[in-house]
């Protein structure tokens, strides 16, 4: 009743039939033809512009901040060596005396079967955000770097100050481990891929590396951003308002590491590791999470360190710091309700040539999107709900796009937006992945029940039947998070990744290239289709149903699991802090208790308000209103916009104005990246982290906080 021009069935079956494997490719071979580094692709923007365009959108824009934001300009990462002396004779030591003893190449192959790998003009390995300097120290093994890592080494007695951090990618988001690093007086960082990380697919379990297989190429090197994410996304120098021209700018120090780091391939880690052999603790002997990694067949015995006195690092990052433009890319398709908006994004920069996997799978799939909705446009469909189409720059660095978009935009995004569906990577293997806020969960679910699965072990299954079932909480690490923590969007994040038995993926690497999707990652690109389809299939599911398809009850049920966690969380610090959730058997002391009670209030609403909602589409669909009892109709509609105001504005309702303790620019009390993970979510971050620091005020503080506010979110559904 409320679509117009085109039916609802008409126009899913245009969504689905429309996405084209053949044109995903045109699109992914003409993003990852070259280098598109943040501020440095206003021709992929103004292309991409163009082509929104040319599928119907005219409304298509491009909307620039001026973002703060380094360039490599050299490196060097070399292991010294001293002459060892006859008669170990320890006379101040000469700088002249010490040798090169390997000098790491810091540099992906050029390989024949990968022409962006070749290209000149290809960006070098570095780091987002790091800090130049020029730095010879011993060097220690710190495994993944984590924040439990650095912490088994100090108990260990090991010397951090003045030495460089050898340490592994995985687990955490890197800037992380730089953070931590830099705040135990360590002096720089060197970050490798270890292949142990690979899952089973890896050279020594006998697989060709790449191109000739699909194991890692051993000079692959992961670049990336180094920013200390938690503290917030976006430009380090606007913390919560947009990076327009002529802004007062703040200074970086809390935000972006001031040690110098690089990353560097596992064949240039080999000699670094090795040159550990003996030295120190082996890092089996600390516990299952130190087992080393997957390099002991190349003679690496995972020694922590630190390195012998006769061996040293030499660690050069330099970096050029300016203020740079950057441009994303906005299209606008008007719906007949003005202020009930969904936002769709992806990121189009990368950090290398190619990207075909990180983000171009998601830029192909967008410029699918909206092909598709462009043909319903023709074919007269006038949207009900405004639907908003962006190609963020600079994600790479920090989120920096999206969250400068989001810190201009938020008066009105906070008024009208329902929903943020992001696709960063869309495909770089076979498995459907799917991070979301509860209350998008069940439009999603129901979506992949829609679409044929590219990977079927018995005929007609769909992308619901091979998924794992599994919604992860939202994190970070992409575009989401402003909308999600910063401004109260129900965001989502989906795309189809890789498994243990898949193909490497480069990550961030030369070698995440059209060569390598059209060889290994998606050889036909049917996943890149299918994560189009899904991406518009759910964006016209909430543009398009009369009520709103968000799910609070959903909302409240996670609630529940939440703070079930978090209360087994408080368990355990008991045992070893005698702090929070002490007195958990105690009603009348039970910490949590207020937020018990505020979820189960926010329950038992919640399941009135879907209720209500159900019975309003019921009615709209099957109660044949006769024409004279037009106030009927009149008051059926403006319930129906009442219960969408309430849903539209419900995830606003966990905002807390003055954010999370010492990093204010997180204001979602419920869900917020992990302190010391980032890309992993936490959830209730403000009392997780009250337990961790065994702090019971924290935890009295943010229980409180938590619950007044899911106090509050029920009566807003409530109202009357
Ligand atoms: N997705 C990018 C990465 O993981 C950027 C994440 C961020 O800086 O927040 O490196
Ligand atoms: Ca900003
Ligand atoms: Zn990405
Ligand atoms: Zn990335």
């Amino acid at each position: 009743p409320y679509s117009t021009g085109l039916e609802y069935e008409d126009l899913q079956a245009i969504l689905i039939t429309t996405p084209d494997p053949e044109k995903a490719r045109e699109w992914s071979k003409y993003y990852t033809s070259g280098p598109h580094l943040a501020g440095k692709n206003l021709s992929q923007a103004i292309w991409t512009k163009e082509k929104w365009m040319e599928f119907g959108v005219e409304n298509s824009l491009i909307v620039d901040y001026d973002i703060y934001v380094n360039y490599p300009k050299g490196h060097r990462l070399a292991l010294l060596e001293k002459e060892q002396e006859e008669n170990g004779g320890s006379a101040a030591i000469d700088e002249t005396e010490w040798k090169i003893k390997y000098e790491a190449s810091l540099e992906e192959d050029v390989l024949k079967e990968d022409a962006t790998s070749g290209l000149a003009g290809r960006i070098p390995t570095f780091h987002g955000y790091s800090a130049s300097g020029n730095v010879t120290a011993p060097y220690v093994y710190v495994n993944y770097g984590t924040y439990k890592d650095f912490e088994e080494l100090q108990a260990a007695n090991i010397s951090l100050e003045g030495k460089i951090a050898l340490i592994k990618y995985g687990g955490i988001f890197r800037g992380l481990k730089v953070k931590r690093a830099q705040e135990l007086g360590m002096v720089g960082a060197v970050i490798y891929t270890d292949p142990g990380d690979d899952g089973e697919v890896t050279e020594y379990n006998g697989n060709a590396t790449y191109p000739d297989g699909p194991a890692r190429q051993p000079s692959s090197v992961q670049r990336g951003s180094c920013q200390f994410l938690s503290f917030a996304p976006g430009d380090p120098t606007t913390p919560g308002y947009p990076s327009k021209p002529g802004v007062p700018r703040q200074p970086v120090d809390h935000a972006i590491p001031s040690i110098p780091s690089i990353p560097i391939s596992y064949e240039d880690a080999l000699p670094l590791l090795r040159a550990l052999n003996g030295h120190g603790p082996k890092a089996s002997s600390f516990n299952k999470y130190w087992k080393g990694g997957g390099l002991g067949y190349k003679g690496v015995e995972y020694n922590i360190g630190p390195s012998p006195d006769h061996l040293r690092l030499n660690l050069v990052n330099e970096q050029e710091y300016v203020i740079t433009p950057m441009w994303n890319v906005i299209g606008i398709i008007n719906g007949t309700i003005p202020d009930e908006v969904v936002v769709l994004g992806n990121h189009r920069d990368a950090w290398i040539a190619g990207g075909a996997g990180d983000p171009n799978s998601g830029s192909a799939a967008l410029n699918e999107v909206i092909r598709s909705f462009g043909i319903a446009l023709q074919a007269g469909w006038k949207p009900l709900r405004t639907i908003v189409f962006a190609s963020w720059d600079g994600e790479e660095y920090g989120l920096l796009g999206s969250t400068e978009w989001v810190e201009e935009y938020i008066p009105w995004l906070s008024s009208s937006t329902i929903a943020y569906l992001n696709v960063d990577v869309g495909t770089n293997g076979p498995h459907f992945r799917l991070s979301a806020a509860p209350l998008l969960n069940k439009v999603a679910v129901e979506t992949l029940d829609l679409i044929p699965s590219p990977n079927q072990t018995t005929p007609g299954q769909t992308v619901g039947d091979v998924w794992n079932k599994h919604i992860s909480t939202m994190g970070s690490g992409s575009d989401f998070t402003a909308f999600q923590d910063f401004a109260g969007i129900p965001s989502l994040d989906m795309g189809f990744g890789f498994g243990a038995k898949a193909p490497v993926y480069h990550y961030h690497s030369n070698y995440d290239s059209f060569d390598w999707m059209e060889r290994f990652g998606d050889p036909t690109f049917e996943y890149h289709a299918t994560i189009a389809k899904l991406w518009a299939l759910v964006a016209a599911n909430l543009v398009e149903t009369p009520v709103i398809q968000l799910n609070v009850t959903e909302y409240a049920l996670g609630l529940g699991k939440y703070v079930e966690s978090v209360k087994e969380k408080a368990k355990e610090a008991t045992m070893k802090t005698g702090g929070a959730g002490k007195r958990e058997d105690d009603e009348a002391d039970d910490v949590f208790a207020p937020l018990d009670r505020a979820i189960g209030h926010f329950h038992f609403a919640s399941k009135v308000h879907d209720g209500l909602a159900a019975s309003l589409l019921y009615d709209l669909y099957h109660n044949d209103i006769p024409w004279w009892k037009w106030w009927e109709r009149v008051k059926l509609y403006y319930a129906i916009r009442r219960v969408n105001t309430k849903y539209k504005l419900l995830e606003r309702k966990f905002l807390y104005a003055d954010g999370l303790d010492g990093r204010p620019w997180f204001k979602h009390v419920v869900f917020a990246p992990g302190k010391w993970t980032g890309y992993a979510g936490a959830t209730f971050p403000g009392i997780v982290e009250g337990i961790e620091e065994g702090s019971e005020e924290g935890v009295r503080k943010w229980v409180d906080i938590a619950a007044k506010l899911v106090e509050d979110a029920a009566a807003s559904l409530e109202d009357e």
